[in-house]
């Protein structure tokens, strides 16, 4: 069982009071808090550390190439990788999702009509890449669309999935709707049909223990802003004989063997991918914020979040006459709800001079919120330090706001 009240204080922002209330955050699948470890992580690097990485030979240089790359080795072992060189870090998932997308495009192994699999439920991250990658090779985008509830129509998945399907890119956990995709099952059937397999893990690896290996893919991508560590770093994980088949994307500093102006050779994993100065704070603070997890135990996160989503649901179905929950009964991380006769936005801003933090809109996900003919929902998404507390706030905030807006 997670101790919620010892781990809400290593939150200093949580103190803060918004419009007077007590900040009640429920927009974790945006963005998270930070604990005091990982902000000490980054404060420390800057006051002990700080130096430019893997080509200098003073102490400093050495002292955070040490840093930068123990990171990589946290994060392998945190993803049950073995080899730390199949972590690339990167600026956020999106960035992981472009360099796949850009290393297939001058690979030269996608052509005109092969095609790119993905799903409804793709946030705009795994959408756009791909449909680039399309206009580069004349490639085709073919998307499995989901049920009423939101689960992925795995019927139409195997019509779909072929000779012709060259990369399944998929989201394992839905950042709209909280549903999460059978991906073990459906890599396992893309990989016997010859596909790349990319996971989109930036809202599984919040919430659950990852064993990246078990699930089979070629290709498994993250922020680290979602797991409670700086903005602007992310992981491409990939398996290494699929990433040493790739052309690097970005070119330029550390990502080289030699240079001349006649031709250049590239560096090995993980370095071919990272082209410049790379985010070593952010690497560092990303490190930190595992070891903190790891601490508290994926499991009892999971469990505890799970239990959550639950209570948040069915007092929200008690409490709201006209709310339409979106989903299948089963989600994780997210709840997302519409409200006859209510504009998504107009409740947002209501609950939020309640001090609830919620997200309106249509979470890049804009086809999905088309599917369903809907512009947006209100979406609640849950983390670490909330508790039952903050799900009577929300329930509490959204009955009120509703009897003012109707
Ligand atoms: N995929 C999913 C499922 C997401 O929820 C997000 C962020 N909302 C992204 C990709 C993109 O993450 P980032 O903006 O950190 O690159």
């Amino acid at each position: 069982m997670l101790d919620i009240e010892s781990l809400i204080s290593d939150f200093p922002i949580l103190d803060r009071k918004v419009n007077g209330q007590r900040l009640v955050y429920l927009d974790n699948a945006a963005t998270t808090q930070k604990p005091m470890p990982v902000l000490m992580a980054s404060r420390h690097y800057y006051e002990a550390v700080n130096s430019n990485i893997h080509r200098g030979t003073h102490f400093l240089a050495r002292l955070a190439t040490d840093a930068y790359e123990n990171a990589r080795k946290t994060v392998a072992r945190h993803l049950h990788v073995l080899d730390p060189r199949e972590i690339i870090f990167t600026s956020g998932a999106t960035d992981s999702i472009n360099l796949v997308a850009q290393s297939l495009a001058r690979s030269g192994k996608i052509g005109v009509g092969d095609e790119i699999l993905i799903s409804t439920l793709e946030h705009h991250a795994n959408i756009v890449p791909w449909q680039m990658l399309c206009e580069q090779t004349g490639a085709i985008l073919r998307v499995v669309p989901c049920a009423e509830d939101g689960t992925i129509d795995e019927v139409a998945f195997h019509q779909l999935l072929g000779k012709q399907t060259k990369v399944l890119a998929l989201v394992w956990i839905s950042n709209s709707f909280g549903v999460a995709h059978p991906i073990h099952r459906l890599t396992a059937e893309a990989k016997k049909s010859g596909a790349l397999v990319l996971i989109d893990a930036a809202q599984a690896a919040p919430h659950m223990t990852m064993d990246v290996p078990a699930i089979g893919a070629d290709f498994l991508v993250f922020s680290g802003h979602k797991v409670y560590a700086n903005t602007g770093i992310g992981v491409l994980w990939g398996r290494a004989d699929v990433l040493d088949s790739l052309p690097p994307w970005r070119g330029g500093g550390e990502m080289i063997k030699e240079v001349t102006f006649e031709k250049t050779t590239y560096n090995e994993l993980p370095f071919k991918f990272e082209a410049g100065t790379p985010n070593i704070e952010g690497a560092i603070s990303l490190a930190a914020a595992f070891d903190y997890l790891d601490e508290l135990g994926m499991d009892e996160i999971r469990q505890h979040e799970a239990n959550l989503l639950e209570i948040a649901a069915q007092s929200l179905t008690d409490s709201v006459p006209g709310i339409h929950l979106y989903g299948p009964a089963e989600r994780t991380c997210a709840l997302s709800f519409g409200i006859e006769g209510i504009h998504h936005y107009d409740l947002g801003t209501l609950i939020d001079q309640m001090g609830v933090a919620v997200r309106t809109g249509h979470h890049c996900c804009q086809p999905l919120m088309a599917r369903f003919g809907i512009t947006g929902t209100v979406r609640a998404s849950f983390g670490i330090y909330n508790t039952e507390k903050d799900v009577d706030a929300l329930t509490s905030s959204v009955h009120k706001a509703v009897s003012m807006l109707r």
